[in-house]
């Protein structure tokens, strides 16, 4: 299933600037040493409202999951997670080349480049599955 072409938006940036090197970026609260998922906007700790962006080390586990089937029968059905990263925050992201879904499923994050549009983020398992 194709998801479109990414545009950033501004706000988005320093993520997709992440994404583009191969880094996962999150929002965190350097005084309060809590992470955030990039989409928030303040520090429920200390009332922070501008969060700094640092880099996940890219390690999550699987929380639940859903398949979604495109329209043609013969797309390839979509994995959209839901995943805990190593840091804490959850993020919605696509499961690519995982096997045995179950809940706590190790994942490991990586990066799509594609030909146009901003790279993006997905998950797969962190057993390298024979090519
Ligand atoms: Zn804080």
């Amino acid at each position: 299933m194709d998801i479109g072409v990414l545009r950033r938006d501004g706000r988005t940036d320093p993520f997709f600037d992440g994404t583009a090197r191969d880094e996962l970026m999150i929002k965190r609260c350097e005084p309060c040493d809590r992470w955030f998922g990039p989409d928030a906007t303040g520090c429920p700790g200390c009332g922070a409202d501008e969060l700094g962006w640092a880099r996940a080390c890219g390690d999550a586990s699987l929380v639940t999951w859903t398949i979604t089937h495109g329209r043609d029968p013969d797309d390839e059905p979509a994995f959209l997670a839901l995943v805990e990263l190593a840091e804490g925050p959850w993020l919605h992201a696509r499961l690519d080349g995982v096997t045995g879904l179950r809940e706590g499923l190790p994942l490991v994050a990586r990066f799509v480049h594609p030909a146009e549009g901003e790279a993006y983020l997905l998950f797969s398992g962190t057993r390298r599955s024979p090519q």
